[in-house]
């Protein structure tokens, strides 16, 4: 089965109402592939969420940006997997590295949390990835295989899950992976999706690229065998990111 290319906007802690509807806007009139060849989900902040989900075109959809690990309650200041059931916002965010750097998110925690979302049926791009440091270590797929293994342990269905490798080193840097070092990653996290889950899983499960993707180096790192789209930072604030989303194509004439 072929994975269907997928293009994820996260916009991160950005905007105001105004300049929301203004991505909104853009996005709404923009000619893009067709849904049977890429899958676009864009990522606002939680306070924007009903303005993008009620007024976004009906091809694109909605995530969140992350979820708490488990039911409601009294958790200051969290929001809820059910929440975002109940608002009909099918897509979160979970362990993007900013949390797991800036709130200590651990590996553990952010298992439970992908496993507590996707039970509640969402559906999660679930984000992985070395910083630099462990890259010059050497140590890059032992770190993404951790992250990946806190995620297989309490995951049996992977039917809804997407899968981001974003390297820390690239994250908002500008220093974008290359193709070679992003299909790397990508082929080994899927041969260890084969060994340790299953052969279909790994075939199956889509691997996004994240880290400095902009309009100019999408096309080569969408052309790579097992990069099967993007999450995108800054430039999914920007024009551009049509730009990107239409980086599908490449895989339809591959
Ligand atoms: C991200 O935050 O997921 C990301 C990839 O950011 P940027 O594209 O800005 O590097």
């Amino acid at each position: 089965m072929a994975r269907k290319f997928f293009v994820g906007g996260n916009w991160k802690c950005n905007g105001t109402a105004e300049e929301v509807k203004k991505i909104v806007n853009t996005l709404n009139e923009a000619q893009v592939p067709s849904q049977d060849v890429v899958e676009v989900v864009v990522s606002p902040p939680y306070v924007f969420l009903p303005l993008v989900k009620s007024t976004l075109r009906s091809d694109f959809y909605v995530a969140a940006q992350n979820c708490w690990v488990k039911k409601g309650g009294a958790y200051t200041g969290e929001v809820s997997a059910e929440m975002l059931v109940n608002l009909d916002i099918p897509w979160v965010i979970l362990g993007h590295s900013e949390r797991r750097a800036i709130l200590n998110e651990s590996n553990e925690f952010v298992g439970d949390k992908v496993a507590y979302a996707l039970a509640q049926g969402l559906k999660v791009i679930a984000c992985v990835g070395e910083t630099l440091e462990e890259r010059e270590a050497g140590s890059t797929m032992d770190v993404v295989a951790a992250q990946t293994k806190a995620i297989a342990d309490r995951v049996s269905n992977w039917s809804n899950v997407v899968i981001a490798y974003e390297p820390v080193w690239a994250i908002g840097t500008g220093k974008v992976a290359s193709p070679a070092q992003a299909q790397e990653v990508h082929d080994e996290l899927r041969k260890w999706l084969a060994k340790n889950v299953s052969a279909d899983v790994a075939a199956t499960t889509r691997i996004i690229y994240g880290g400095s993707v902009n309009g100019g180096n999408c096309k080569e790192l969408g052309g790579q065998a097992d990069v099967d789209g993007f999450l995108v930072g800054g430039a999914s604030l920007k024009p551009e990111f049509i730009d990107i989303i239409k980086a599908a194509e490449v895989k339809k004439s591959a």
